[in-house]
Order: C-alpha cells, then structure tokens, then sequence
C-alpha cells in the first residue's frame, strides 16, 4: 500500500519518524511550496532552498526522488494521494496555528475520500498538548515546564538512523520531480544572501557537521562562553537546522548527553527553551501578534519609522546594537545575547512595538521560527508569560562592556570602528578628538552619533511602562 511522505520540518532522513513509519512501503515524498501564512521570510527563503536541494539529492540516491509542488496543500495533497492510489499521508507535526488549520482542513479533505493525514512527532522532544502542570493546565512558567519535561525525558528512546534505501511508489508521477525543482524558491537578490554561504550549510550533511563540530570544540566550554558574541563555536549555531528539522531534536539530545561534560547541562536548557517555545504557541496561538499579557495592548508604543529603520540597518550609533543588526543581516543570524540587546533597544529605548521587531526578524533569520521568535520578543518586552521584569533595562553600552571587553565583536561587524581603543569601542561618541582622529572616525559622517540619549531612553521606557502597570 503507497503512502505519501509529505516533508515539512523535518527535512532529514535520519530519525525521522514519519519516514519511519512508511520506509518498509512504497513511498512517494512530497513538499508542497507554499504561500500565504506558512511560507518562509526572505532569509528562510534561501535556507530552504538549498535544504531541499540537499533532501532531493539524498532521496534520489534511495531510489525515491523527491516531488515538489506549488500551490495549496489543501487541495494539491489529496489530488496527490488520488493520483497514486495512496490511502495515507504521513507527515511531521507542527505547532504554528496557520499550519496546524492547514493540516485539520488537509486531514477533512482526505477524509472525504477515504484517505487519511497521519501526523507524528518529528520537531519536538515532547508533545505539546500532552505536558501538563499537576493541575491539567499548560505550563506558562519555563522552570516547572523544564522540569516536568525534563523527568519525562529520562527515558528517551535512541535516535533511529536513515533508512539505505526505499522503495519507489510505483505510481510515481513521471517527470514531475525534475521539472518542480524549478519551482523552487529563489534565494533574495541580488545581494542579499551573498554572505549566507560563507557562514552556513543547509541540509542534513550540514546539520550532522555542524552538530559534531560543537561538540568537539563547543559543548565543554559552552556554560562559561555562550554569552560571548565573539567567541568561536560560543553556541552550536544549530538553530536553523533545528528550525526546518535537518536534524532532530532527539539526536542532538543523545548526542549531548552521550558526551556530556560541564556545558552540558546549560545546553539541555536551551533545547528545552526552544521546547517551551512551541508548547506556548500550541496553547497561545495568537502570541505572535498579541501580548500574552493583556495590559499591554494598551501600551503607548511610538510608531517612527526611521527610529525602525536606524535599528533595521545598524546606524543607532549604539556599536553592540549596530554590530548585532549588522551580523544579522549579513549572515542571516545572531547571538542571542546581542538578541536581546537590540530587541530590548528597540522596545524600550525606542519604544517601537515589540512586532516590528518580531517582524524583521521573522523576515531576515536564517532560523526565523515563529515559536521562539515571538516568545523571545514577548519575553524582552514584557508581555510575555515568562517575562522579565519591565523595569529591568539592558543598557547597552555596559552590555557589550560586560560580554565583549575588548570589542572583538564590533570590530568584525563594524569595521569603521576597528581601529578605536577597546576603552572607546563601546562609546565612540565618548572618545576624545585626538582618539577620534587616531582611529581615523569622524562621528556624524563616517559612523553616526547615539539616536538616543540612553538615560533619556531609559527614563522614558520606564514612564511608559508605568502608565499600563495599574492596569496589570
Ligand atoms: P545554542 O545556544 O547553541 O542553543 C541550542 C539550541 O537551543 C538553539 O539552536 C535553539 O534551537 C535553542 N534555543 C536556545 N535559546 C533559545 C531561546 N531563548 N528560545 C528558544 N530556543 C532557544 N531562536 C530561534 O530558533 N528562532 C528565532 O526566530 C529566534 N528569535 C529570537 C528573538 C529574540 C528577540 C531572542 C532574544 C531570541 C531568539 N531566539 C530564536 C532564541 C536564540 O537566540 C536562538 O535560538 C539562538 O541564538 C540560536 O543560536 P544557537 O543555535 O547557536 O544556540
């Protein structure tokens, strides 16, 4: 009996359980590019292009070439399932809201003709809608989440490896696989994604690389320096091979834990961050545009655009601020400790809505996913479940002091301020002329002069927040 394999995020072959379930049948594996709400940003855009370049070649190699189509999954799938006689579509589940009313209306349509969706675990260590606090409610609170996840984790069964070889649906639509790889996405022009490859290999070869990488040269030391934008292999740069499923969460778990060491248990939490992530937006679906706390929809954002456009493209004058939106827009990524220095920048010193931020991430992440884009921006404006307390400020400046002392960081990402002191790198419009002159900088030309006044900033995120806090 055919069954389609329909890839969404879970773009590996290794432990994936969809796969799993249908490797000993003949199989049909499909992605259908979708517009509309489930369709990547620009960023993503390139990433899954070249994810599924590497899926096709690796599921040609099996025997059982990957098709692609265009259009609504809604509809295409089941013309899909009709077209090969396949009663079963078996795919990874997700937990964005728009995918999840795509698979409940994909899953009636099928049903309509006898068929039916069947949808596994493939993107998450647990299942969203089964973790549940002593009382039967979803957590909103990651500690008590992390360790009732944690306790149930124990007993994880070992990653499954990639099946050799499949075996073709014989109904296969000739053709078809080859002609859709022009279909494909086109990777943003004309420059934008220039850098990307330098940083970055999609694909599950990729992800397995980059894997084994960090735990070579970053796991034992990742408690000390994951919060040092500048330091190689800091963090595991997983996030984006995570995000479209290149490899599973399981196998990077195992792996960890295999190895161990004193990073290891640091590590673990951030996996389950990303857990925590997704089991808000299962329960929360409007966290993407709507403050989980309600207080918040009444807060007094100012909407200025070119404020917006200064963080956008790096020119605040704040050099953390400017190197972080630099690297993002370079390389498709950021540290999350300079995350959340330009997130909390721009939603308390500028005061422009956590969305806009939300937005632009979303757009120019390589691993923009919206479970732990929206949840981390809620979190750094303090509307989100798990927040930090509004009054509590980062100031940038001694942020970047604090987590890159001699200014590495900004160096790399901004070069016009290379050659300024490490005393000055963070405070260039605090440097005397004869610094300036030295390091070849003139302020207001050559790199601009704060926007901000950062205790201005400061006095006036806290007005603001006091204005909604009596309605909390
Ligand atoms: P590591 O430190 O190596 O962590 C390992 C993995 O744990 C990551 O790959 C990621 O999957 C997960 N993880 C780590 N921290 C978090 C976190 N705070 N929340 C959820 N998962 C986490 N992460 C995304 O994957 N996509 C996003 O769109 C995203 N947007 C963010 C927006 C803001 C404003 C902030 C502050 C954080 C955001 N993060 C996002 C979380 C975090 O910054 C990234 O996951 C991390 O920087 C990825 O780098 P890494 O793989 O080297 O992380």
């Amino acid at each position: 009996d055919t069954a389609l394999i329909w890839f969404r995020q879970d773009l590996r072959l290794a432990d994936n359980s969809a796969l799993a379930a249908v490797q000993e049948r003949p199989v049909l594996p499909v992605y259908v590019l979708e517009d509309g709400p489930c369709a990547p940003g620009g960023a993503g855009r390139w990433w899954l292009h070249h994810s599924l370049v590497a899926l096709g070649r690796s599921l040609a190699e099996r025997g059982a070439p990957l098709v692609l189509l265009r259009g609504d999954p809604r509809q295409v799938i089941p013309e899909l399932a009709a077209r090969i006689g396949a009663n079963e579509v078996h795919a990874g589940r997700q937990t964005e809201p728009a995918a999840r009313r795509r698979d409940a209306e994909t899953h009636e349509a099928l049903e309509r003709a006898g068929r039916r969706l069947v949808l596994h675990r493939n993107a998450l260590l647990h299942e969203p809608h089964l973790v549940r606090t002593g009382a039967g409610a979803p957590f909103s609170v990651y500690t008590p989440f992390s360790r009732a996840v944690f306790a149930g984790l124990e007993g994880l069964p070992p990653p499954q490896p990639a099946p050799d070889a499949l075996t073709p649906a014989p109904a296969a639509p000739e053709g078809l696989a080859e002609a859709a790889f022009g279909l494909l996405p086109a990777p943003p022009g004309p420059d934008w994604a220039a850098e990307f490859p330098a940083h970055w290999t999609p694909g599950e070869a990729g992800a397995t690389a980059r894997l084994a990488q960090f735990l070579r040269d970053g796991l034992a030391t990742y408690a000390d320096r994951r919060n040092l934008p500048a330091a190689e292999a800091g963090t595991s740069g997983l996030s984006p091979h995570l995000h479209l499923g290149e490899v599973s969460p399981r196998t990077v778990w195992h792996a960890a834990k295999a190895q161990g060491g004193a990073g290891l248990e640091t590590f673990l939490k951030e996996i389950l961050w990303r857990e925590f992530s997704h089991h808000l937006l299962w329960h929360r679906p409007e966290m993407p545009e709507e403050p989980l706390r309600p207080a918040y929809k009444a807060f007094p954002w100012r909407h200025d655009t070119a404020m917006l456009a200064a963080w956008q493209r790096g020119r605040t004058g704040v050099p953390i601020v400017d190197a972080g939106m630099r690297q993002l827009w370079r390389s498709g990524w950021m540290h999350n400790r300079v995350r959340m220095i330009v997130a909390s920048f721009l939603v308390k010193h500028l005061l422009q809505p956590w969305q806009s931020g939300e937005a632009w991430f979303r757009d120019t992440l390589v691993d923009a996913d919206l479970a732990a884009n929206a949840a981390s921006w809620q979190w750094v404006a303090g509307c989100g479940a798990d927040a930090a307390p509004y009054f509590r400020i980062f100031n940038p400046v001694l942020q970047g002091e604090k987590f890159d002392a001699e200014g590495a960081y900004i160096r790399r990402w901004c070069p016009e301020l290379a050659r300024l002191p490490a005393k000055f790198i963070h405070r260039p419009h605090e440097a005397p002329e004869v610094i300036l002159r030295g390091a070849g900088l003139r302020i207001g030309s050559d790199y601009p002069a704060p926007i901000i006044d950062l205790a201005e900033g400061r006095a006036r995120a806290l007005a603001a927040f006091a204005a909604i806090k009596g309605a909390e």
